[in-house]
């Protein structure tokens, strides 16, 4: 396990109180980055970085790097189209069975890599969806009855009050076509104590709710987060992981099976390893398909299937999810694997 720095407390610092602390200069170009997309971290978060400051796997997903105000006619503040894709301001409907709800846009951490920095990037206020929109939103998830799942997501839905978050997920589970309640957080990797009795509780009196969190590198698998996780589980509520794959800091198989093992130890089950998406900011974390697949095949014969996820890319214009594999297949007759052509009876 990690060995985290232990600083006080878990409050939120702004960037110059956080240069202070750890002695960092910023350049131009850092701090230009960091005036279009806001700094944010949790004391928790910035305590498990290294002594390899501008190297270091939690550093560089929470630091602004000038590569983030990179301009591409390929990059997109909406990759997936999701305001497009909103017939009710907070509700993204892609999928015939499930919506996503986004039900706030703050955050503990801002992820320099987030495909979702337009909801908090400079100039936009920090909101929670209002009573409104949350009435508008059920009366479509009850007139859509094939909508079947719902991911609460954001903005991270923890930084709402417990009481709040009962409230929402309270009317979700009253809807009768709604079987599942999903909810996305990295709250257990930025701010564990975020997961508190008194949510475990409440959340665990809610039929059909998954947990889904987002560890990206071993490092963030410490004493605080693994106790998150296992208050997560012994409540009998799943978990489920989504890693992005992060160029310099997580595109390593060994790094990645560092980190699937050991959150199948913590019984939270690796789900999808996703490919960055073209978002505006997030250029120079960004692999290329050939990469993640070269990753996958290393990992194939390393891995049971409890530790490996699925490794897929969200296609722009919000076309979905699509699982990607390399190709085992060579020829009619022939199977391959790690260099090695089998004939297949
Ligand atoms: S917590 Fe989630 S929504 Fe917030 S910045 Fe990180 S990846 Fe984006």
């Amino acid at each position: 396990m990690h060995k985290k720095k232990k600083i006080n407390g878990n409050s939120v610092k702004p960037l110059d109180t956080l240069a202070k602390f750890a002695k960092l200069e910023f350049s131009e170009g850092e701090k230009a980055a960091a005036a279009a997309y806001p700094f944010l971290a949790t004391n928790y978060y910035l305590g498990l970085i290294g002594n390899d400051l501008r190297n270091d796997p939690v550093y560089r997903q929470c630091f602004p790097d000038r590569r983030e105000l990179i301009r591409h006619k390929n990059l997109s503040t909406d990759p997936l189209c999701e305001e497009k894709q909103m017939p009710v301001p907070g509700l993204i409907h892609r999928y015939r069975d499930r919506i996503v709800l986004l039900v706030t846009n703050r955050c503990a951490v801002h992820c320099r890599f987030c495909f979702r920095k337009r909801k908090w990037k400079t100039g936009i206020a920090n909101q929670d969806i209002s009573d409104e929109y949350l009435q508008e939103a059920f009366k479509y998830i009850r007139r859509h009855e094939r909508i079947k799942e719902v991911l609460i997501s954001g903005g991270d839905p923890l930084m709402l009050e417990t009481s709040r978050l009962k409230e929402i997920i309270d009317s979700l589970s009253k809807l009768k076509n709604i079987d599942v309640i999903r909810i996305g957080s990295r709250m257990p990797v930025v701010l564990p104590c975020r997961i508190d009795t008194r949510l475990v509780k409440m959340l665990s009196e809610v039929p059909g709710l998954w947990f889904l969190t987002h560890f990206n590198h071993p490092a963030e698998l410490t004493d605080e987060s693994a106790k998150a996780c296992s208050m997560l589980t012994k409540a009998g509520i799943p978990v489920l992981n989504q890693t992005v794959l992060l160029k310099g800091i997580n595109d390593d198989a060994s790094v990645l099976e560092e980190l699937f093992r050991g959150l199948a130890r913590l019984q939270v089950k690796p789900h999808y390893l996703f490919h960055v998406d073209p978002a505006e900011g997030n250029a120079h974390f960004r692999t290329g398909v050939a990469k993640g697949l070269e990753i996958m095949e290393e990992l194939r014969p390393r891995l049971s299937s409890i530790c490996t996820p699925v490794f897929a890319v969200d296609l722009p214009e919000g076309g979905g999810k699509v699982p990607l594999q390399p190709d085992y297949r060579l020829g009619k007759k022939y199977l391959g694997i790690n260099g090695r052509k089998i004939l297949y009876p």
